[in-house]
């Protein structure tokens, strides 16, 4: 990772002319240490090459801070080793996915709620937290680009975790291109995950409605019947085993999918079938913004 002392990193330098005010739309005045608004004049602090335009919240659950933990010490083996081999969920490669209609070096595409994980070296991380990949430090609800600059925006695993989906979902149509996409994975059958919050789940009817102004391309269920019984079985399992310790409880938990996780495997023969949709653990749609009169 590029690291400067003062000013924006080369991905943040790359799209500076489209970045605006979260707060009323103006355009920034963008100098070593921080970004000031035009219009009303509030500044945003540059630390770390990554421009901050909300404050980090505090953490307050147990298994949520020690994911945290882990992102952060582990960096991207949470992710390759945590999330794509251990986790009890078949892996999903959305880069692999998104690389069939956009190249992220030509394209401008945007993770939201990145998490401490870049998906590609051009891609734009934006999170509320600010892990160490993250390019963008904002609440998904008032996203600092101008309308109409981005070519994609992914999310994975996030739109559950946002108290009021429908307003990021429309602002991120906002900002999307006329022919942009947005590539979203969304759990549907999952278990509870506070990260920090989680307050949602979509079949694929719902991930429709939510994304109601968007032509919905295509819609597929990259996890199976067998990660939903092997995540209903850890979640069972880890609750009982733990009488009540909520911090034993979490230790259980990533010890059960340590032992259970190969059989996640079966799924592949469950997965992108559109009969299992009915009770996928989650589901990706792919949508795109059209001109619409
Ligand atoms: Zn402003």
């Amino acid at each position: 990772m590029e690291f400067k002392m003062a000013g924006l990193n080369n991905r943040l330098e790359r799209i500076k002319a489209l970045l605006i005010c979260p707060a009323c739309g103006f355009s920034l005045d963008l100098g070593e240490a921080q970004a000031r608004c035009l219009g009303c004049q509030k500044t945003y602090p540059i630390r770390n090459g990554k421009i901050f335009f909300s404050d980090v919240p505090q953490r307050d659950d147990d298994l949520d801070r020690l994911k945290n933990w882990l992102k952060k010490s582990l960096g991207k083996y949470y992710y390759t080793i945590g999330r794509d081999l251990l986790a009890p969920t078949f892996p999903f490669n959305q880069l692999t996915y998104l690389r069939r209609f956009l190249d992220p070096r030509s394209h401008i595409v945007v993770d939201a709620g990145c998490g401490n994980h870049r998906l590609h070296p051009d891609i734009i991380c934006m999170d509320i937290f600010d892990h160490d990949v993250v390019d963008i430090v904002c609440d998904l609800k008032a996203l600092p680009f101008q309308s109409g600059c981005i070519d994609a925006i992914v999310t994975r695993s996030v739109l559950e975790h946002v108290p009021e989906p429908a307003v990021v979902v429309a602002d991120f149509h906002r900002i999307t291109k006329v022919g942009g996409y947005g590539i979203h994975l969304i759990p549907f059958m999952y278990p509870f995950h506070a990260s920090p919050n989680d307050f949602n789940r979509y079949t694929h009817m719902g991930q429709r409605l939510l994304f109601r102004d968007w032509t919905v391309i295509a819609q597929t269920n990259p996890t199976g019947p067998v990660s939903l019984i092997l995540l209903s079985s850890i979640e069972m399992a880890s609750i009982v085993l733990s009488f009540g310790n909520t911090r034993a409880r979490s230790v259980l938990y990533l010890l059960f999918c340590g032992l259970l996780f190969p059989l996640k495997y079966l799924d592949v023969l469950f997965v992108n079938r559109k009969a299992f949709l009915s009770m996928a653990p989650s589901i990706l749609s792919l949508v795109r913004k059209d001109h619409r009169p």
